[in-house]
């Protein structure tokens, strides 16, 4: 087991737990399953646990670490590797991922994420799903478990039906707290999104699909009729085919699409009259 070096003090605030678990870090890498003609983006490299066995099978790895002081040390460890290394000094949630491609390779991208900005990171991410092929990320257990529930199941909610709504999401194994240095107080898990090249259920817009998924959520145990009524009507939600009586953890992506292109359709309809 490789240790942290003694001179790098684990920062909180950039959500620094080290991987130090030799065969949890491989088996990472064997679900990853780097090939040379890969363009990698790590996100938060950290002291390279990942780092390392990324660049000896990867065609070109981009680093992007917030934390100042590691970038330095990971230059001088992985000098060796020339121009199939660089690291951006920055913050990944303000990071432009389309900037880093280069040629028609789509970017693969990994991490080892800090738990504080995990899904926002990701909803951000999501946003670049165009020019991703996939991502692999270490998160929360918790986290990993809504983004992966399906309708029915008690963490299903806004985040799994919109990360389901761009990529095909996988929930690949677990990581126990003692495979990190320092260890985190909750359990982790690796999680693989797709994103689709053709997105199976499309929204005539998306910003409306998440506000009809926003508030169809606002109080879980309440009723569709309920919750969706700043948008529309129980009569309507039944003319569309759905159950008003329903909780919103009942509703599949394709039904909440339906109501969105709805309200989508009624929207342009109030605009075209009133410029008439
Ligand atoms: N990959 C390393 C490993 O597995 O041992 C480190 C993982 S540690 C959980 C998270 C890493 O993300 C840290 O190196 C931290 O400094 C970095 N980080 C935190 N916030 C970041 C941000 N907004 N953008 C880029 N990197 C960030």
């Amino acid at each position: 087991m490789s240790k942290r070096p003694p001179m790098h003090q684990a920062r909180k605030r950039f959500g620094q737990n080290f991987l130090h678990d030799a065969g949890m870090i491989r088996r990472i890498i064997r679900s990853i399953a780097p090939h040379p003609s890969d363009h990698l983006v790590e996100i938060g490299p950290g002291l390279g646990a990942l780092t390392e066995e990324l660049l000896d099978e990867a065609g070109a790895l981009d680093a992007i670490e917030l934390d100042r002081d590691l970038p330095p040390i990971l230059r001088s460890k992985f000098f060796r590797y020339g121009d199939k290394f660089r690291i951006f000094e920055q913050d990944a949630m303000k990071f432009d991922f389309e900037s880093l491609r280069e040629d028609e390779r789509l970017l693969r991208v990994v991490g080892n994420l800090p738990y504080n900005i995990s899904t926002q990171l990701i909803f951000h991410l999501l946003s670049h799903s165009n020019c991703i092929l996939d991502m692999h990320f270490m998160l929360q257990k918790e986290v990993v478990d809504r983004m992966a529930a399906g309708p029915g199941e008690n963490n299903y909610g806004r985040l799994g039906i919109m990360a389901q709504y761009w990529c095909d999401v996988e929930k690949l194994f677990e990581v126990p707290p003692e495979s990190f240095d320092p260890a985190p107080k909750v359990d982790s898990a690796i999680i693989r999104l797709t994103p689709y090249q053709t997105l199976p259920h499309p929204a005539k817009d998306v910003k409306q699909l998440e506000s009809v998924v926003r508030t169809a959520f606002t109080m879980r145990r309440k009723t569709l009729r309920n919750n969706l009524k700043p948008l529309l009507s129980g009569e309507t939600l039944e003319q569309l085919g759905i159950n008003p009586s329903l909780r919103p953890e009942r509703l599949t992506l394709p039904e909440f699409v339906r109501i969105s292109d709805y309200l989508t359709d009624q929207n342009a309809a109030a605009r075209k009259s009133e410029s008439e």
